[in-house]
Order: structure tokens, then C-alpha cells, then sequence
């Protein structure tokens, strides 16, 4: 997979980071998934492939890839996915040449994918990847929001709490984790994350040059 060669502010080039974002639905993930968005213009939206029926509001190649199970196969075997994995009974995968792409062109890629997703893309990329986990104050908490949404009928919800819990059993596969108790204060500690995995030693393959030669000042 591409490296990324992003600049930072003193012109130096690093490595890209590869931002995931899991948490069960209704734990407010997508809103700060959207504020990091608004707020990062470096950091751009894997959107994914799926063959989940496409719910009110939501728009086609924007919220997702919406295709039916014989493209998914078709993409899958052409080998068009980074990763892909079963969830809630449809399929869904990060597709590779948008994130190829993003990365070439020096961004940071932010991933919307469930633990599934984030173990292979660990497996393909390691160090350049970081696991975010948000959970939700409590179950209580998480049901009501879920409720809230009214796009999905009871079995769904049901579904979803089950599911919610066995996601977040999931939780130590993950470099973060974090309770959205407070969505604003939330989106500032996932930014805080992102800003300092930018920083690590290991992403700042451009400075080396420049180290060196601070680091031999005076030899000369
Ligand atoms: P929803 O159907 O509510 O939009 O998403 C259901 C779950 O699928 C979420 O936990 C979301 O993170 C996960 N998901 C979305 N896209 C992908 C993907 O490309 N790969 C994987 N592994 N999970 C995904």
C-alpha cells in the first residue's frame, strides 16, 4: 500500500497516518467523525462499499458505495478492498484505490469500520494505522439514542444492542479508547489523538536529514 508523504508546517515530510474510528452505532461516532472532518482539511473520509439498504437522508457515494451483493463479490474478487468483513448481517469494505490516493496526495485517511476492519487493516499497514474506540456512557444511554434515530424498526434496535455489546467486548483491540459522554469534549480528545500520532518519531521520516545535522552542530 502507498506511503504517505505529508508536509508539516516546517516543510518536512512524514508519513501518513491511517485515523480509525470504531465505537457502536449510536455512541456518536459520526459526529465526530464529521467535526474532525470540518476541522482537518489534511484528513480525508474512506467511504465504503456496502450492501446494506441505503436508509433515509443518506446519499449514495457520500455516506457509502450503496451495491448489491453481486458487485460487492465482483470488487471483493478483483482484490478492490483494503479490507471487508460481515456486519449485521451485509458487507461492507473499505475500498483500496480512494486511500491509495489520498495518502499519495498527502492526507490522512479517517476510517469509519468496525473491529473487523480495524485487525486487518493493523495486519496490512501496523504502525501507520491508530485505533480509535468510543463508547457510549452506558447501554441505557446508547438505547435511547438509538431509539431517538427512528430509522430503524425494533428488531433492528434489538439487533443493535446485542451487537453494541459484543463490539465493544472488541475494545482492546484498539490504541484509544474513550467514553462520549460529552461530544464536544470527545471530538477535542480524538483531534488531541490525531495531532500527537502526526508528531510520533516513527511518522517523521523528513526530519531525519535535518537531525543529523542539528545533531552534529559544531563537528564541522
Ligand atoms: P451502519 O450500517 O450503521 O452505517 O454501519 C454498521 C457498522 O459497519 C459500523 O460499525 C461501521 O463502523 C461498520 N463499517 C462501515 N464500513 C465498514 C467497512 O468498510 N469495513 C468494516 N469492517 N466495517 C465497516
Amino acid at each position: 500500500m502507498a506511503h504517505s508523504t505529508l508536509t508539516d508546517p516546517h516543510g518536512f515530510r512524514r508519513r501518513g497516518v491511517l485515523f480509525v474510528l470504531s465505537s457502536p452505532s449510536g455512541a456518536g461516532k459520526s459526529t465526530i467523525a464529521r467535526k474532525l472532518l470540518e476541522a482537518e482539511p489534511d484528513l480525508a473520509m474512506s467511504v465504503s462499499a456496502t450492501t446494506r439498504p441505503i436508509r433515509p437522508g443518506e446519499v449514495d457515494g457520500k455516506d457509502y458505495h450503496f451495491v448489491d451483493l453481486e458487485q460487492f463479490r465482483a470488487m471483493a474478487n478483483n482484490h478492490e478492498f483494503l479490507e471487508w468483513a460481515h456486519v449485521f448481517g451485509n458487507r461492507y469494505g473499505t475500498p483500496r484505490a480512494p486511500v491509495d490516493a489520498d495518502l499519495d496526495a498527502g492526507r490522512d485517511v479517517l476510517f469509519d469500520i468496525d473491529w473487523q476492519g480495524a485487525q486487518q487493516l493493523h495486519q496490512i499497514a501496523g504502525g501507520d494505522v491508530v485505533r480509535v474506540f468510543i463508547l457510549p456512557p452506558s447501554m441505557e444511554e446508547l438505547e435511547r439514542r438509538l431509539r431517538g434515530r427512528a430509522t430503524d424498526s425494533e428488531a433492528v434496535i434489538v439487533g443493535r444492542m446485542s451487537r453494541a455489546a459484543s463490539e465493544i467486548a472488541h475494545w482492546d483491540g484498539y490504541d484509544y479508547v474513550l467514553v462520549n459522554d460529552d461530544a464536544d469534549a470527545c471530538f477535542e480528545k480524538v483531534r488531541t489523538i490525531l495531532h500527537a500520532e502526526r508528531m510520533k518519531r516513527s511518522r517523521q521520516t523528513g526530519l531525519i536529514g535535518f537531525i543529523r545535522r542539528m545533531s552534529r552542530y559544531g563537528e564541522e
